[in-house]
């Protein structure tokens, strides 16, 4: 815990009172220095919700005490091809909340308007939170999915329990892999609708037509490129894995393609959350005292979060 003077909004930017920061296995990967570019010090934290308290000149998206969402990416130039394309989820120098710019394991944080979003009015603070990045870049991989119907998913926390409801909204099966052996896990599963739950070391009774690997385990890739039938898409969701051990051609064959998710567009962010409230998504949330954002961070590490964390700022009231 550190004492930070309330940083002052740039043109363009503005400063939000936090209500509520879920917590990302990226951060995780942040933290323990798994991804290895961080501006330091940093103010982890992507997946922010709060009310906008001030901003710069310029500023003309938002009004003082709007709702508002700051997730991961968090400026784009605009200029190089990947922006130019539509792809500024690419951008050659982009930056990132909770990474490259401080982000929302705090009171007050800033950030740039155009990429903030509203939120829905029928979720709290808390429940919206986890939308921001489980929600957005579970979309973007579900997208990247296709649209076959049977889907499975490697990792049951806080991106598949959001995907798995768009996914049954889309009229698609569930196939979840957890941990071996966490029966919880599986229970969690096959209680937002799975129509199977087993580990990742199982077999499902049928050929899928995508998987969705949240894990961030390379193993996993080669074991899900044998549960996907022909045609099939394997999508890493994640932004570090360990490493993919080799695997004979036999399994790719057959125009199997593997791919990955990188960050999200402002597109991805609108769309979706147009999309949650009419699902609806729910978000099972466990809530932590931002005093306790250490103690969350394990317990995402070691396994023992259902869903998201997620850190509540109390508001002081005078
Ligand atoms: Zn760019
Ligand atoms: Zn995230």
């Amino acid at each position: 815990m550190a004492d930070l003077p309330i940083p002052k909004p740039n043109p363009g930017q503005v400063l939000i009172r936090v209500r509520a920061c879920a917590v990302c296995r990226t951060d995780l990967h942040v933290v323990d220095g798994e991804l290895t570019r961080p501006k330091l010090p940093l103010v982890p934290g992507h997946e922010i919700v709060g009310t906008v308290e001030r901003f710069g000149e310029g500023v003309d998206r938002f009004k003082i005490g709007d709702r508002v969402g700051v997730p991961w990416l968090g400026w784009t130039c605009g200029e190089c091809s990947y922006c130019q394309s539509g792809q500024e989820n690419l951008c050659d120098s982009a930056k990132f909340t909770g990474y490259t710019l401080d982000g929302g394991y705090a009171e007050c944080t800033v950030a740039d308007q155009r990429y903030c979003f509203p939120i829905p009015e029928s979720y709290s603070d808390a429940e919206a939170a986890p939308l921001l990045c489980a929600g957005l870049i579970g979309y973007r991989s579900l997208v990247k999915a296709g649209e076959g119907k049977r889907l499975g998913i490697y990792g049951f926390g806080a991106a598949a329990h959001i995907v798995a409801q768009v996914a049954r909204y889309q009229k698609r099966e569930i196939y979840a892999f957890t941990r071996p052996g966490d029966e919880e896990a599986k229970r969690f599963a096959l209680g937002l609708g799975a129509v199977w739950a087993g580990g990742s070391d199982e077999t499902p009774p049928v050929k899928l037509d995508a998987v969705i690997i949240f894990a961030p385990v390379g193993e996993l890739v080669p074991r899900a490129l044998r549960t996907v039938g022909k045609g099939g898409t394997v999508v890493c969701g994640g932004i570090h894995m360990s490493d993919i051990p080799s695997f004979p051609y036999s399994i790719l064959w057959e125009e199997r393609s593997i791919c990955s998710v990188a960050n999200l567009t402002r597109r991805d962010a609108e769309e979706f959350m147009a999309l949650a409230p009419k699902v609806p998504v729910q978000t099972d949330v466990q809530t932590f005292p931002l005093e306790e954002a250490n103690e969350a961070l394990a317990k995402l590490r070691s396994g023992k979060i259902q869903g998201a964390a997620v850190l509540v700022i109390s508001v002081e009231t005078n």
